[in-house]
């Protein structure tokens, strides 16, 4: 089985997440894509970061029309800070060691990989999926598999999948703002949105 794996904050889930995880569960044959929210605790300063269950409710509506999509708890649940490698540690152990393990991120989350805990491990027990995000520089491979190396044996980059250029942070801003965040979020996820009131400081 192969199984992907997106982790991040998620405050809110937008396009850009749905677009990756539809087009790595397309072009690396996937038959899950687990959506990995991360616990608060990642979090300096409390009230930095929508609390868990709101950030899990929101992509629990992005994704409920896609049987492939799945949200998973497993961050969210455990306690103390969260480090990737730990889940894909307890992933493995959950899944078998017959699945395969698809780490999908976007390019700019890849450039901080080498400061993560244990990345070197982390290579070990997946492979990369590297999505392109406009507006960052273009990846420096070289300069990368100095800092982390086997990096680049261990990477797919999908240099022409569809680019969305929506971060959480902007979706945020524009909410607070009072602007149109249509079509950069799902409708669904509108509705948990204005439900909860969220981003509206
Ligand atoms: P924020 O603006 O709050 O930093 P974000 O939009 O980057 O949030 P995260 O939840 O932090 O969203 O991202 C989770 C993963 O999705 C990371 O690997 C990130 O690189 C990737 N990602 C997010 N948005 C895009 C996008 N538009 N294109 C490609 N990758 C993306």
């Amino acid at each position: 089985m192969r199984i992907g794996l997106l982790g991040g904050t998620f405050d809110p889930v937008h396009i850009g997440h749905l677009v990756m995880a539809e087009e790595a569960r397309l072009r690396m044959g996937l038959e899950r894509v687990l959506f990995i929210p991360a616990g608060a605790q990642w979090m300096k300063t409390a009230g930095e970061i929508s609390p868990s269950d709101a950030r899990a409710e929101m992509v629990r509506a992005a994704i409920a029309d896609n049987p492939a999509f799945e949200l998973s708890l497993v961050d969210v649940e455990r306690p103390g800070p969260t480090y990737s490698v730990d889940t894909l540690r307890l992933l493995r152990d959950q899944l078998g060691q017959a699945t395969e393990l698809f780490f999908i991120l976007g390019q700019d989350a890849l450039e901080q990989m080498p400061e993560w805990h244990l990345p070197r491990e982390m290579l070990r027990l997946c492979t990369l999926v590297v999505m392109p995000r406009p507006g960052v520089p273009p990846l420096d491979w070289d300069a990368l598999e100095r800092r982390l190396l086997g990096v680049r044996e261990r990477s797919r980059f999908l240099g022409d999948a569809p680019q969305v250029q929506v971060s959480a942070t902007e979706v945020r801003r524009r909410i607070t703002a009072g602007e149109s965040v249509r079509y950069l979020v799902p409708e669904a996820v509108l509705e948990v949105i204005r439900r909860r009131g969220l981003y509206r400081n």
